[in-house]
């Protein structure tokens, strides 16, 4: 009562059920079987290197999009009284949002990982974008806490909507109606609008992680409520590992919380590495790979699966390096042209020029020339030879 909550915990408070506040330590207690009913809590952060758009940047195009549609403020895309009135915007979001354009991440497959070797007690995500399934995660082994789109029904009688009537919907961005005779309501997908209810599956779950014997938050600000009071509900002596750019929430204030202070890629891969995974982890990731689930052979040029969020971001500024010196040599090459072209031109001024008075005003093709010309220096050191070519001519004469 009237403990401050965000406290972190004193370095000399020895752990109760650690051996230590480290990542080893985690993974130990893992390997020696202490960690049987894990449960999972991740946010947006998971999802980022997936590339999945953040609607709320301001940065992205797809707030630029949504600015286009003339949105009184971004998130009445979510607001159920809005979509009831403009249903658009938001069908125009869903194709950008609907799953299958985006891979998981490997923070995701780590997941997958927990649950194939019987370790997950449950996943709880306040994403929608089904990215955990797709992992191979299994329903019924994730609470949605903002539902999702794995689902949709009716806004008014709750009917269900069929999956393959919505993936035609969302690719033609058209509006689908509610089936049942005499409703006509609007249909969307089961994610929780604003002004809608939490799923009640939250609210079944909500004291699991009551039974829990670890912890694993990834991914979340721990801003939301009342997702952000979960890792709260775990045991005292239950041992809760955040894996997060930053430290978030009152995670950090027990004895037995361990941070790990790193984007999730490569916070899971050091875990899994720390418990003897990290293959295995690999290729069960390889698996969400395009080409992998279309059946074909992994491509030459596939993307390292090794690689870090930090180090794709590297990649990309290296690409991004790559375009600018091409575009510069472009310019260059067009440069070199250009003069090629100036110098052919000059040529034939000169001729025509000859025999004319060289104290006349330059014509425009003339001040066009000397304009281009004007910073190239003249590798025969003549002076104005290259502006001035009828100069030249006279002083040979
Ligand atoms: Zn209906």
């Amino acid at each position: 009562m009237g403990q401050d909550e965000s406290r972190m915990v004193d370095k000399k408070t020895p752990p109760q059920t650690l051996k230590s506040r480290t990542l080893e330590a985690v993974a130990a207690y893992i390997k020696e079987g202490s960690a049987r009913r894990i449960v999972v809590m991740t946010g947006a952060g998971i999802s980022t290197s997936a590339g999945i758009p953040d609607f709320r940047s301001p940065d992205t195009g797809l707030y630029a999009n949504l600015a286009r549609l003339n949105l009184p403020y971004a998130e009445a895309v979510f607001d159920i009284e809005y979509f009831r009135g403009n249903p658009l915007p938001f069908y125009a979001l869903a194709q950008e949002l609907y799953p299958g354009k985006y891979r998981p991440t490997i923070t995701h497959s780590f997941i997958h990982l927990l649950h194939q070797k019987g370790l997950l007690l449950k996943l709880f995500t306040q994403n929608i974008d089904c990215l955990e399934r797709e992992a191979g995660v299994p329903g019924h082994k994730i609470v949605e806490a903002h539902g999702s789109f794995a689902s949709q029904s009716c806004i008014d009688c709750k009917a269900p909507y069929p999956e393959d009537l919505m993936k035609k919907a969302i690719k033609e961005e058209i509006v689908p109606k509610c089936l049942r005779k005499r409703c006509d309501g609007l249909v969307k997908p089961d994610i929780v609008f604003f002004g809608e209810q939490m799923p009640a599956d939250f609210f079944h779950n909500r004291s699991l992680p009551g039974d829990a014997d670890l912890c694993i938050v990834m991914g979340t600000s721990l801003s939301v409520q009342p997702f952000a009071s979960l890792p709260m509900m775990c045991g005292d002596g239950t041992p809760r590992l955040l894996i997060n750019s930053e430290q978030v929430g009152e995670m950090g204030s027990r004895a037995d919380d361990v941070l790990l202070l790193q984007d999730c890629d490569t916070g899971v891969r050091k875990l899994a590495e720390a418990c003897g995974w990290l293959d295995e982890l690999e290729a069960l990731w390889e698996q969400t790979a395009p080409w992998a689930r279309a059946g074909q052979p992994k491509p030459d040029k596939a993307d390292e699966p090794e690689k870090s969020f930090d180090e794709l971001l590297q990649d990309e500024v290296d690409k991004l390096t790559k375009e600018i010196d091409k575009n510069l040599k472009l310019t260059q090459d067009q440069h070199t042209w250009l003069e090629n072209h100036v110098d052919n031109k000059i040529a034939r001024i000169r001729d025509a020029e000859a025999d004319k008075d060289p104290t006349a005003p330059l014509t425009t093709a003339q001040s066009l020339t000397s304009e281009t010309k004007v910073d190239r220096s003249d590798p025969s050191g003549g002076g104005l030879y290259h502006v001035f070519p009828w100069l030249d001519k006279k002083s040979s004469l």
